[in-house]
């Protein structure tokens, strides 16, 4: 009985790596089928945008699982990180990396007698990663951040549930709300709502930078870190360090129906195809996948015979002690093959704990929706190009604007310069112009639309956005300086 999973070799060292990643597998007998696909830098160079053939993306959706190699997207506008990209169309939410000390893997801590064992998980569709972004002056570039309720929710409940299984007291969330009270305070809201239902789990909360700080000196403080996007793939990769580097960091992009396992480090074109690379971090997102089936005893079999392999002192040229001389991704792999003992009952496995996807059970997208709380429009601001100063902005503004409509702010890169401010902001040539509703007064998205088109006449609108109130909440942030 096979679990099929659809594999892609990637680029650069990844034929290298997954081939002894699938040899070490074959010794230990492990049952799973590989079907191949294509996905990466070739299927780019023939003309596939999104890196992927329509057969890769059948093939992935039908089998539910993908183990990849390192993927090189070619540079230039137009083409999109395959990498981000198979992550986000299979909504694949939960990045899950996890940092060990390792055998024969020489760090700071190690010599200082301090274990790490940390499970990181990053909320993998969202954030800044939308790639949302747009000039709106040819000075001004502007990226959309996501954070959304359900979006959070779903990262949370996996970080908790895995904690639960896997018997961990403590999940730690970290975050930026002191400074992105709206986005940030979002997710770190929905982290305490979902941490009701796990009261047996310590729930807490760093500031990423003193996060960042706290690994660096004391990392067996944390058990567990759940991020949004790109403030997790940063710490991700610090952690990454705190055990010896990329090479020794397995991965899992976990959704509902997909998940990819893969190594995080990169095709290393200076070393491809000459026989160097490490296939550790790939050997142990393999682990990972393994783990994902069930398939514990095939898991633990292997990665003992990793642990043997790296006390014994056998390293790649990436790592480990000079006074011993590095093999080759090939006899790094058959040393690992050689310390695999299994026990003689292995691979019989239950039915239901099958590798499926729930693909072609879809007519349609799953529309992720929370309770809704009402919300009522209270302004709307312009995003203005303008050389001119802020006091003359107003004018303009304010001469065509009659009750129930005030001009309540200007900003010029979230700081305040009208009505009061200082002189000592620099500003550039793209204002935000806020435009708000005398109290009690109900108004339409139409109402602040057309009000948008009237002072478009006097200056060039570059983007807007609706002021909203949520239970009578300003949904919305004040500039740095307002009160
Ligand atoms: P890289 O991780 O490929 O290489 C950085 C350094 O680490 C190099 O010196 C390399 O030789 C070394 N290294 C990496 N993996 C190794 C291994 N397994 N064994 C031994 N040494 C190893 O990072 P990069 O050079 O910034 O990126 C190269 C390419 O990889 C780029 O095209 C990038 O887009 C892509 N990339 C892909 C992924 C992915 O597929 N998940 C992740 C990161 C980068």
């Amino acid at each position: 009985m096979n679990f099929k999973v659809a594999l892609a070799e990637g680029d650069g060292i990844g034929p290298e790596i997954v081939e002894a990643v699938l040899a070490v597998f074959s010794a230990a007998r492990v049952p799973v089928s590989f079907e191949r696909v294509e996905i990466g830098l070739s299927v780019f160079q023939r003309g596939f945008t999104t890196g992927m053939t329509r057969e890769a993306q059948e093939t992935v959706e039908r089998v539910g699982t993908l183990f990849k190699g390192p993927m090189e997207t070619p540079k230039g506008k137009g083409v999109k990180s395959i990498n981000v990209t198979a992550r986000k169309l299979w909504n694949t939410y939960a990045n899950k990396r996890v940092f060990r000390s390792l055998p024969g893997v020489e760090t700071p801590f190690s010599k200082a007698g301090i274990p790490i064992n940390l499970t990181l998980v990053r909320e993998n569709i969202e954030d800044t990663y939308g790639g949302i972004e747009h000039f709106l002056t040819h000075d001004v570039a502007l990226c959309r951040r996501f954070i959304t309720r359900p979006g959070s929710e779903q990262v949370h409940r996996y970080t908790f549930e895995m904690a639960r299984k896997n018997g961990f007291k403590k999940v730690t969330c970290g975050h930026k709300a002191n400074i992105m009270k709206l986005t940030d305070g979002l997710f770190l809201e929905v982290f305490y709502e979902v941490s009701r239902d796990y009261p047996e789990i310590v729930a807490n909360d760093v500031i990423v930078d003193d996060l960042a700080m706290k690994l660096v000196r004391a990392p067996d403080q944390f058990q567990v870190l759940v991020l949004p996007n790109l403030q997790g793939d940063i710490i991700s990769d610090l952690c990454a360090g705190l055990v010896g580097g990329l090479g020794f960091a397995p991965s899992a992009n976990v959704g509902d129906s997909v998940a990819i396992f893969e190594a995080v480090h990169g095709t290393a074109p200076d070393i491809a195809g000459k026989g160097l690379a490490n296939p550790t971090s790939l050997l142990m997102s393999g682990l990972m996948m393994l783990r994902h089936f069930g398939l514990m005893e095939h898991a633990t079999a292997i990665e003992n015979a990793l642990y043997l392999t790296l006390e014994s002192g056998i390293h790649t040229s990436d790592f480990g002690s000079r006074d011993k001389k590095a093999c080759s991704t090939k006899e790094f792999a058959q040393a690992i093959i050689s310390n695999i003992k299994l026990p003689a009952d292995i691979a019989e496995l239950a039915a239901d704990k099958r590798g499926s996807s729930n693909a072609a059970e879809r007519s349609g997208h799953r529309l992720l929706e929370s309770a809704k709380n009402g919300g009522v429009v209270v302004g709307i601001d312009l995003f203005v190009e303008s050389n001119n100063q802020p006091p003359a902005i107003a004018q303009s503004v304010k001469s065509l604007l009659a009750r129930p409509y005030k001009l309540t702010l200007i900003s010029n890169r979230g700081t305040q310069v009208w009505p009061s401010g200082s002189l000592l902001t620099d500003c550039v040539n793209q204002y935000r112009v806020r435009i708000e509703v005398d109290e009690g007064v109900s108004v339409t998205e139409r109402d602040m639309l057309r009000l948008a088109l009237k002072i478009s006449e006097c200056m060039r609108i570059s983007s807007t956005e609706m002021l909203m109130k949520y239970k009578d909440l300003p949904a919305y942030s004040l500039a740095q300086g307002q009160s």
